[in-house]
């Protein structure tokens, strides 16, 4: 594996050297080898003796120039300057075989300067579950860091209680974050901040640098990204969870992995952080929160752009969450052809039902896919029958057939022969509406297992919530929404 390592050389003052210190009985226990080979690394490499021998080897290449980074944060909505890597190294850069440059970093590698009074470790628990959500994430084609390898140990860490502890290495453009800028902007080190900016240009946006004022074509591009992201969320029921600052990518992935949930009933003020009281960062609160953090990233740019271009570039921010998450929406409802005060009468009551049903969101998304032809053909009691209200679920699908044949009709006005059948809408809906996402109590079930020393389930859920649009008889259960008793499972950001 050749590393490159442009952040720590062309950036050494924004960062510190630190070497992975080591872990009792580590071994390699999930490999993503699928990701390996797209990164063009010799699967090999991931091997335990190979990588475990060369991660810990402070001459060995793969350390050699490992890095903690500076950063700073808002964390619910508090200024945290004194933030950085507490336990996590940036290993270097590697050059994938498209030519894309993609960073490796070690999640629970050990004491960093910035880990002020914790241990710079990670636990089992919280690696299963920022690797099984962020391949699930991805699957569902929501922009995600990736993860590459799990690194299980044999060491006690202390948490709620003792827990074992792991480490991780995950892939991603790169570890900069929206309090990258912050921090530097903040203390006035203009120096530093404008070479993190010309770093940006150099590797991640040089497109920008064709623009009249490249800074500003930056930052553009972070709010129309974060907005499509967060759209992606909203639509599938993901709640980040800690959305601070220090965790949001300028490269708009999904990122820094703590409490996060899907939903399983439909509630959507749902909080799934123990540890936020207020509900900052609630399910339906995460749009308002990613302009607030845009907002704050923003100060970081005004040295290069006038306040009013700033304050138009955030305003650009709600017309492209509203028209991507409108989109989104349209199409798992099967709505592919026209968006119309129709369509939307018909989504909007529909979300209202299982807002006011605590229905289950995943599975009745699903059953409105596998259910169309039927619908389309009936009165829909079938369908209907899976909910409390069935007089009103019955008009709905009474609007909902009204709504889906004019949809028809105008897919044969414009010849879009594709979508002129319901079969054809329904195969399309059966491929954006999945089956199976990675639901909190199934994760608890592979946690514990894993912490048994068995990972089959882990590999068992990773594999059903990598094929979410899949229906196999041995991922069936994985598809379960939880039973009364398994619900609201309470999630810290103790990680
Ligand atoms: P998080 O809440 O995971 O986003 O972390 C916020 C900050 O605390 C980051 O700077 C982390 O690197 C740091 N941090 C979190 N957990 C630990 C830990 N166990 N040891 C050292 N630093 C940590
Ligand atoms: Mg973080
Ligand atoms: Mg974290």
């Amino acid at each position: 594996m050749h590393l490159h390592h442009y952040y720590a050389k062309q950036l050494a003052d924004l960062c510190s050297p630190v070497k992975p210190s080591p872990m009792l009985g580590p071994r390699v226990v999930l490999t993503n080898t699928a990701l390996a080979s797209d990164m063009g690394i010799d699967i090999n490499a991931l091997h335990s003796d190979n990588l475990i021998n060369q991660l810990f080897d402070p001459q060995h290449p793969m350390a050699f120039n490992s890095v903690a980074q500076k950063y700073g944060g808002h964390q619910f909505g508090q200024w945290n300057p004194q933030l950085g890597d507490g336990r996590g190294l940036l290993l270097g850069e590697i050059k994938t075989p498209r030519g894309k440059f993609l960073d490796l970093h070690l999640k629970g590698a050990g004491l960093t300067p910035y880990s002020r009074h914790a241990d710079g470790r990670a636990v089992l628990r919280s690696t299963i579950r920022e690797y099984l959500a962020s391949e699930a994430l991805n699957a569902l084609s929501i922009p995600s860091s990736r993860a590459l390898c799990l690194i299980a140990t044999q060491e006690r860490v202390k948490r709620d209680g003792l827990e074992l502890g792991a480490m991780m290495i995950r892939t991603c453009s790169s570890h900069i974050r929206f309090g990258h800028f912050e921090y530097f902007h903040r203390h006035g080190e203009k120096n530093q901040l404008d070479r993190l900016f010309a770093f940006c240009f150099e590797h991640h946006f040089s497109a920008c640098l064709n623009a009249n004022n490249p800074h500003l074509a930056m930052l553009t591009e972070i709010i129309a990204s974060t907005a499509n992201l967060v759209a992606k969320w909203q639509a599938y029921g993901f709640n980040h969870g800690v959305m601070n600052t220090d965790n949001m990518s300028i490269h708009s992935i999904t990122f820094d992995y703590g409490p996060y949930a899907f939903l399983d009933d439909f509630i959507p003020n749902y909080i799934c952080n123990r540890s936020d009281h207020s509900g900052r960062y609630a399910f339906d609160q995460q749009p308002v929160i990613a302009l607030w953090n845009l907002n704050a990233l923003a100060h970081a740019f005004s040295k290069h752009v006038e306040v009013d271009a700033l304050k138009n570039a955030l305003s650009q921010f709600e017309p492209v969450f509203i028209a991507s998450y409108h989109g989104l929406m349209h199409q798992r409802f099967g709505f592919f052809v026209e968006q119309t005060a129709q369509t939307q009468a018909c989504i909007d009551e529909f979300m209202q039902i299982l807002k006011d049903e605590f229905a289950d969101l995943h599975v009745s998304f699903r059953q409105l896919s596998e259910q169309l032809a039927h619908i389309m053909q009936s009165d829909g009691s079938l369908f209907a029958n899976g909910f409390k209200q069935l007089p009103r679920l019955l008009q709905w699908c009474k609007q909902y057939q009204g709504t889906m044949k004019h949809q028809l009709e105008i897919a044969k006005q414009h010849e879009a022969i594709y979508l002129s059948e319901i079969s054809d809408i329904q195969n399309r809906m059966v491929n954006i509406n999945p089956l199976t996402v990675l639901r909190t109590h199934h994760l608890q079930s592979a946690i514990a297992a894993a912490e048994n020393d068995d990972f089959s389930v882990c590999e068992s859920l990773l594999a059903a919530v990598t094929h979410p649009f899949e229906k196999r008889s041995e991922w069936s259960v994985f598809a379960q929404p939880p039973s009364k008793k398994q619900k609201g499972i309470a999630l810290s950001c103790s990680s």
